[in-house]
């Protein structure tokens, strides 16, 4: 059975600027589609903001793998409810992919919970990534390092928790560095973010910056069943321990109750 990949796009520069209308006419989300569906073990989808729960109804959740998710002009527009869903999703087993601006999308920040914040410029220089997790999955395929001759420079410090791994570093024309493929684990989920993809480059036409996203949707599909109730809290009575015990002190709560929230 194929992963399935949910390209989630915010999809406003493609309807606004021309420059990024031309450079991806069918959309940012559909052009990263497209580079995932080049893997004959990924089945990958869009949705967009503008779709009624942008697209992202428990439904589609519920049938997707692994969530990619671009976003830059309307972070705030997007449903707090959702955002919830999707972490709720997340935390039961679902991947998430995060790229480029979505540093300060809400569903980036709840998950990290920390200002996820950055310096940046828009310059057109030159990055180049360095592979520094050698034989990481994300990374197979890659040469040592690679170019983008054209990108947005974001710079340390990254106001992001301490990473599981550092897959690539970035090194900018400018000078500055950042640290551009993290991973995390969040519940069951696997959490990666991916640097490069500003709108008006060609960054997702790039063979280096496709290989990567197809093996990070390989790395972040658990094939585990989701865990269906990811907030739950049951109380355990003294009566069902494993082992017999005997009840002590004072206490302030009933057998079985629901417990406070
Ligand atoms: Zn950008």
């Amino acid at each position: 059975m194929k992963i399935r990949a949910t390209v989630w796009g915010e999809n406003v520069h493609e309807q606004t600027n021309k420059v990024v209308a031309g450079i991806y006419p069918a959309g940012m989300h559909q052009a990263i589609a497209d580079a995932l569906n080049q893997d004959p073990q990924i089945a990958a989808t869009t949705a967009t903001l503008q779709e009624p729960e942008h697209g992202l109804t428990d439904k589609r959740l519920s049938e997707t793998d692994v969530l990619l998710w671009w976003g830059h002009a309307a972070h705030g527009q997007v449903d707090d409810a959702v955002v919830e869903r999707v972490a709720e999703h997340v935390w039961g087993g679902m991947g998430l992919i995060l790229l480029h601006s979505a540093h300060f999308a809400k569903i980036f920040k709840r998950l990290m919970g920390s200002p996820c914040n950055l310096t940046w410029r828009e310059a057109g220089e030159r990055e180049r990534l360095w592979v520094t997790s050698r034989n990481h999955p994300i990374a197979h395929g890659l040469p040592d390092h690679f170019e983008l001759e054209n990108e947005e420079m974001y710079g340390e410090p990254f106001g992001v928790p301490e990473p599981l791994e550092t897959v690539f570093v970035s090194w900018f024309q400018g000078g500055e560095v950042f640290r551009s493929g993290l991973t995390y684990k969040r519940g069951a989920g696997h959490v990666f973010y991916f640097r490069p993809g500003h709108e008006t480059y060609p960054t997702y036409h790039d063979p280096n910056v496709r290989t990567v996203l197809r093996n990070a949707v390989r790395w972040a599909h658990n094939s585990a069943k989701r865990v269906a109730d990811v907030n739950a809290a049951p109380n355990v009575p003294v009566a069902s321990a494993l082992e017999p015990i005997t009840e002590r002190g004072p206490r302030l709560h009933h057998d079985g109750e629901a417990g406070l929230r």
